[in-house]
């Protein structure tokens, strides 16, 4: 097990900072590992049962938080009013669709962020998350710093015990939403210092694994997700449920090619497949890709992350979204499976519970003027609560109206 874990990290590996002082970051990573675990085995072996139940059809999975936490932002009242907006979210879903929600708050980790570009647009090296160096526009503020990991974890631990407060004897909501008592958190895996600090064995699957201590669903995203590299060869060691995002070049060869990988024993729920094509895309891509997975019999989780592929930079600089974009591709993303008979088993968004103006359109119509007064996401623009609101109205509208004459629901 530890044979394979170091060959997986061996592996080329994308996305990560460059510590200045490497010595000073073995010695962060060997106190991490240290440290107490933040999720326990038993909440995440819940979360996979909860997970195969989404799979099979039977529930729906509802993911979201900020794109990136921020240390300066992770106040309980901010963690409160995201985790508020999802249990709303959830609410809506429930009561308009029927569905019972799996709940997954991104949230208790979710503070490194993968960059396109090295550079920024003042040609500072570009902002990484919070983990890993200031979003201050200095060039001391953008220097990696691996003490930054131990603030992250330590945040990290104060927001899983706000999650815990939050679904604490089981609201309204979670009785709605066939809740269990638990609140669960996910982030990407990304910076794998990070990560590999809180792995403990589990022989309880099929094989050998790890249990990651540090969330109870993590993901691997868009730009690490290189077969050959090190964090797919990383998830694959977690006996975590796994998330995996798709971006709109993903060839339905490659996704079987995952499947394989990330479940090789047909686990349904073990991979959620995060399909974020954006709104144009949707229609023509996903369906092959369905079909393939769904004919190599893996029971996976399909999951809408409509935010990722409809992401431009309005006319006045801001990096934005807009609310019929999202809705569009949620809409796609539904149209697709409808066709084909599978399951539309989540969403996945960026939103927050805070007052802010980041993306366009809803109801308050926020418009391109709009996003100075009140833009300050860390990285990727959010929707607020009311947008929130009105785009799980559509999902409940999208889920209820169910099965299309003619075609049944798998599994
Ligand atoms: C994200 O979820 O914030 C993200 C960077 O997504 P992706 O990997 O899909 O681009
Ligand atoms: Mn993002």
């Amino acid at each position: 097990m530890a044979d394979r874990l170091a060959a997986a990290l061996a592996r080329p590996v994308a996305q990560q900072p460059q510590w200045p002082d490497p010595e000073r970051a073995s010695a962060v990573v060997a106190s991490l590992s240290g440290a107490e675990p933040i999720v326990t085995p038993a909440e995440t072996a819940r979360l996979a049962d909860r997970l195969a139940a989404v799979a099979r059809g039977e529930a729906f999975l509802l993911q979201g938080g900020d794109c990136a936490e921020a240390f300066a932002e992770n106040t309980e009242a901010h963690q409160r009013a995201n985790l508020g907006v999802l249990a709303d979210m959830a609410s809506v879903l429930t009561r308009r669709a029927g569905l019972p929600v799996v709940q997954v708050a991104r949230m208790a980790g979710q503070y490194a962020k993968p960059r396109s570009r090295p550079l920024d647009e003042l040609g500072l090296p570009v902002y990484r998350g919070d983990l890993v160096n200031s979003i201050e526009p200095t060039p001391a503020a953008r220097r990696p710093d691996p003490a930054r990991m131990l603030r992250a974890r330590a945040d990290a631990a104060k927001a899983m015990a706000v999650v815990r407060e939050f679904h604490r004897g089981g609201t309204d909501t979670q009785a709605l939403t066939g809740g269990d008592g638990a609140g669960y958190v996910s982030h990407e895996a990304l910076v794998l210092d990070y990560e590999r600090t809180s792995l403990s064995p589990d022989t309880t699957g099929p094989e050998p694994r790890f249990t990651s201590g540090l969330g109870h669903f993590l993901w691997i995203g868009e730009r690490t997700r290189d077969l050959d590299g090190a964090h797919i060869a990383f998830a694959e060691l977690l006996s975590n449920p796994i998330g995996l995002k798709l971006g709109p070049r993903t060839t339905p060869e490659q996704a079987l090619d995952y499947v394989r990988r990330l479940d090789p024993h047909g686990e349904p729920g073990r991979l959620t497949l995060i399909s974020r094509m954006g709104h144009t895309r949707v229609r023509a891509v996903l369906p092959a890709i369905v079909e393939k997975v769904t004919g190599s019999g893996h029971q996976v989780i399909w999951q809408c992350d409509p935010m990722h592929g409809n992401t431009y930079t309005s006319a006045n600089g801001y990096k934005t979204r807009a609310l019929r974009h999202v809705v569009d591709e949620v809409r796609g993303f539904f149209e697709v499976h409808r066709r084909l008979g599978t399951h539309p088993g989540g969403l996945h968004v960026e939103l927050t519970g805070d007052d802010v103006t980041e993306c366009l359109g809803g109801a308050r119509g926020i418009t391109e003027a709009d996003l100075p007064a009140r833009y300050r996401t860390a990285c990727d623009p959010r929707l607020n609560a009311a947008q929130s609101i009105e785009l799980a109205a559509v999902v409940a509208e999208l889920a209820a109206t169910g099965v299309t004459e003619g075609h049944v629901r798998l599994r």
